[in-house]
């Protein structure tokens, strides 16, 4: 974990938010290639629940909602973690997750480990963050920031029925930030109080919830291998009944063998009629299918819900690799091509040589209005292939000599360092081809 945080630092992907006050220690900010990461892993994600099937919409709800949907939805009352007080150190921690976390004194050990420790009962603390809506502060004017963007879609229910004339099944999907006041941040973004989730919610036939909830499993499973993600550090794991959250009739972990060990990336649950019977209870309004026959019913719903945080994690672990070429070490991101920030480097051989120069900006300007290209010129071109390897650009193109006397480029691939050449002005097409074929990532299980 500390190489990946250390290199994302370094190339700039993500940087601890505040830091010139100090930092925070429990969000994040992401610099220019988590950016693109991001939305790479975000456009992904949509094109697999939105583009690529005709059953499920897209949604952008609000991040403040009525305070009464999250007393219908049981936040209010029940969204907390059991929480122990050390009355010796200060801290803080999460009392089932005792395991995982470390105690403020040196060397650092679990708490309630060293004879000083003194840990209070357990009490449920709210992870709900709490605001004020309006410019005055009075009864009436408390709302939370949403812990989830799950809600959002269920009070949307009615609407999207109507609006977008569906029929279960059925799903809306959306993508937004979601706040936790977690009482352990922490292991870099995996738990973050402020994160952005992927949720989409499928709403189906009663008597189909079972095989949808199988159904969505094994999709979303699919989902990380298309993506690179090997199978040996993906697993599903049930929740056993007393795990599981009241509402839920059935939920899977996607869990993925982080750096600190198999841990929920994304969650699949089957949440049955809950949410809608609870909003229709707390508002007043219907909300349940009529089918053109006059038959009703609540529809049952399935969930996947992940955040992007624990994607970028899982992604980086997977991706990361050193190995020694020559003489010399190299560290790459092994990221798949449709998930890397940079898809390609134009790189000049010799950054004086302006025929170099201006054929390698013609390519690159004729690259970049299809796709994620990098145009650079700064430095020895070892270093430059460095570089590119630890931000996971896939394919780099040389433009050398020869270039100028017979119009072909070098392409190098990160993975098996092959290079050839090719007519420049097949670059593009060759370009799109790259990215359609499959890939699989080089590193062993
Ligand atoms: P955990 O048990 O790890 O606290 P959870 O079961 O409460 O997670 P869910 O409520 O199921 O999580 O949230 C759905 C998804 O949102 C999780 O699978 C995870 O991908 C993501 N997620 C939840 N909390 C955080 C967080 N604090 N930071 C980053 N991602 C989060």
């Amino acid at each position: 974990m500390d190489k990946i945080v250390s290199l994302c630092r370094r190339r700039g992907f993500v940087f601890p938010s505040s830091e010139i006050y100090g930092g925070l220690g429990s969000t994040y900010d992401y610099g220019h290639y988590g950016v693109l990461l991001k939305n790479n892993i975000k456009a992904r994600w949509f094109e697999a629940m939105i583009f690529e099937r005709d059953d499920i919409v897209a949604l952008d709800s609000a991040v403040i909602l009525h305070p009464r949907v999250w007393e219908a939805s049981g936040h209010v009352e029940g969204f907390s973690d059991p929480l122990v007080d050390c009355r010796t150190c200060k801290l803080r921690f999460r009392a089932d997750k005792l395991e995982d976390s470390q105690c403020g004194r040196k060397p650092s050990k679990r708490p309630g480990e060293f004879k000083e420790c003194d840990l209070t009962e357990p009490r449920q603390f709210n992870l709900m963050f709490e605001t004020t809506v309006g410019p005055v502060q009075e009864a009436g004017s408390k709302a939370f920031l949403r812990p989830e963007t799950a809600q959002g879609i269920f009070i949307n229910f009615k609407n999207v029925l109507q609006i977008a004339r569906r029929r279960p099944p059925f799903g809306i999907a959306q993508v937004g930030k979601s706040f936790r006041n977690e009482i352990t941040p922490g292991n870099f973004l995996f738990r973050v109080r402020e994160f952005e989730q992927m949720e989409m919610e499928f709403f189906v036939p009663p008597a189909e919830a079972e095989q949808w909830y199988r159904y969505w499993i094994e999709q979303r499973l699919d989902w990380y291998l298309r993506y690179g993600v090997r199978r040996s550090r993906l697993r599903v794991r049930e929740h056993g009944s007393e795990e599981r959250s009241h509402y839920s009739r059935g939920t899977s972990d996607i869990e993925y063998l982080y750096p600190i060990g198999w841990s929920e990336l994304e969650g699949v649950a089957n949440r049955g009629d809950f949410d809608l019977k609870r909003h229709t209870e707390f508002s007043t309004t219907k909300l349940e299918y009529v089918g053109p026959d006059g038959e009703r019913y609540v529809p049952h719903v399935i969930e996947p819900a992940v955040s992007l945080e624990r994607i970028i994690v899982a992604v980086l672990a997977d991706a990361y690799d050193e190995e020694v070429v020559g003489e010399r070490e190299r560290t790459v991101l092994r990221f798949h091509p449709q998930i890397a920030p940079v898809t390609a480097a134009i790189l000049p051989l010799i950054a004086k040589d302006e025929g170099m120069v201006s054929t390698a900006r013609r390519l690159y300007e004729e690259l970049r209005k299809r796709h994620a290209v990098e145009y650079d010129d700064n430095g020895a071109i070892g270093r430059r292939y460095r570089r590119q390897d630890e931000i996971g650009t896939p394919w780099a193109f040389t433009i050398d000599e020869q270039t100028l006397a017979d119009d072909t480029v070098t392409i190098r691939d990160r993975d098996s360092l092959a290079q050839e050449r090719l007519p420049i002005g097949g670059v593009r097409e060759r370009l799109g081809e790259l990215l359609e074929q499959d890939w699989q990532t080089p590193k062993p299980d």
